[in-house]
């Protein structure tokens, strides 16, 4: 373990040394664009191990990950079972570019876990499950259009794209150069939270609309959980129109409980989106829902979707021993974290009288700089958000990692120990002075 002494220096020059070179011969220096801290300024930490709950730099320094790899690592860095697994699988070969008995098993335990799931396809990224999702619906409906959210991001799909949330909403960026009108003109974006203004997009688009895609409970614009009886009324608006209803739970899925946001709210989307937590920390995602609409993938039926590395044998038993860890006393400890740590930062802003509101969708949370109610993108942008810079960098100076932007959940683990909260607990108050005396 790193020796502790806060607060660190506010340079990094081992990771501003790797930044530097990296910026030479990658756009930006990094390869997703909100790892290069651009929202908060400041070097971006170049970590060499991460051991439970805690992650090491470049330069030596530990912090307390509140980020778990945005949401994979929920038993922690480099769980031991996970990483036998791993070895055993690497030890027998990395690829074979045929079926293997991994992806079998890895997919009868999803299909176990989340009901409505009877077929499931294995993939690299979300993005990937996500674009190949909103292909089979439009194959299998015969239809063009796409519902999607403002603030709700589902990689970076071309069609996906238009007001986005995630790096995209950190950026301000309205859309991305280089998507076509052609790409995003099927997409219809709707706010969040708005059922009327669904019913007015299918009252305008008659027999056009292939599907809805929503992030089951939004994470992407920070933690903006949906009302009651909002995802019930997209499927019943779908199941009325003929369109299928996509329920992304890239994020939600194996971590807001067993079965996702599935397991909590009950509601039965006709396609699901899947990554992060049941990939171990390894590239792997997948799409499924039911079986008369995955009988239309190739090679059963028409709508082509392939994949090299698809069901990669190290890939598939890293997440295969994860989710077998995932018990419901595992889900138990990381949602106790969890309210743990949102207690802790609620009364540390609190007693700095900054207005703040904490979200909260199971154990993933988000803290806004606002006091009213967080429903959509808009309320989300509406955010002090410059309080934010100061919070962090006095919580990353004190050995707390949070996501460097905020309109991003936090993530924790079932390795967050006692020793990790009181390093939060510790690291809070001069974060909250931060906040509090930072300026527009
Ligand atoms: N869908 C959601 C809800 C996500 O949060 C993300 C990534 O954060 C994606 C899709 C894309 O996944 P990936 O980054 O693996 O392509």
């Amino acid at each position: 373990m790193a020796c502790v002494s806060y607060p660190y220096e506010y340079d990094a020059p081992v990771s501003q040394n790797l930044f530097d070179r990296a910026s030479a011969v990658t756009p930006g220096g990094v390869n997703s664009p909100v790892r290069a801290f651009r929202a908060v300024g400041g070097t971006p930490r170049f970590m060499v191990s991460g051991t439970g709950p805690y992650l090491t730099d470049a330069d030596g320094r530990e912090y307390v990950d509140l980020v778990c790899s945005w949401g994979p690592m929920i038993l922690g860095h480099a769980h031991p079972e996970v990483i036998a697994a791993v070895q055993e699988a690497v030890a027998r070969g990395t690829s074979f570019g045929t079926p293997g008995e991994g992806e079998v098993v890895l997919a009868e335990e999803i299909v176990a876990r989340v009901e409505p799931v009877e077929q499931v396809r294995l993939v690299s990224s979300g993005t990937e499950a996500t674009m190949s999702a909103i292909r089979l619906a439009r194959g299998f409906t015969g239809r063009a259009k796409v519902i999607k959210f403002a603030g709700c991001y589902h990689g970076h799909v071309d069609a996906l794209l238009a007001a986005a949330g995630s790096g995209v909403a950190t950026f301000g960026l309205p859309d991305t150069p280089g998507v076509t009108g052609a790409q995003a003109g099927d997409t219809i974006v709707l706010p969040y939270n708005d059922l009327d203004a669904v019913h007015a997009a299918f009252h305008a688009h008659p027999g056009e609309i292939a599907c809805v895609i929503t992030e089951a409970s939004p994470g992407n614009m920070g933690v903006v959980p949906p009302k009651d009886g909002f995802n019930a009324g997209l499927k019943a608006a779908c199941a009325k129109n003929g369109a299928l209803y996509i329920s992304d739970e890239v994020m939600t899925g194996f971590r807001t409980s067993k079965a996702g946001w599935f397991g909590v709210d009950g509601v039965t989307p006709d396609l699901m989106t899947f990554g992060k937590v049941m990939g171990g920390g390894f590239p792997a995602a997948a799409f499924g829902g039911r079986a008369d609409v995955m009988g239309h993938l190739a090679p059963a039926g028409p709508v082509y979707q392939a994949g090299t590395l698809s069901g990669n044998p190290v890939a598939t038993a890293a997440g295969l021993a994860q989710l077998r860890l995932l018990d419901d006393a595992a889900y138990a400890k990381v949602d106790a974290v969890s309210r743990e740590i949102q207690a802790l930062v609620t009364a540390a802003l609190s007693k700095e009288g900054v207005a703040h509101r904490l979200q909260t969708a199971s154990n993933m949370f988000s803290v806004f700089f606002t006091d009213g109610e967080v429903r959509d993108y808009d309320d989300a942008k509406k955010q002090e958000a410059f309080r934010f810079n100061g919070f962090f960098h006095s919580m990353l100076s004190q050995g707390v990692y949070l996501p460097p932007s905020a309109f991003e959940s936090w993530f924790v683990s079932t390795a967050h120990d006692e020793r990790a909260i009181e390093r939060i607990a510790a690291a809070l108050p001069a974060a909250a002075r931060a906040a509090a005396e930072a300026t527009a």
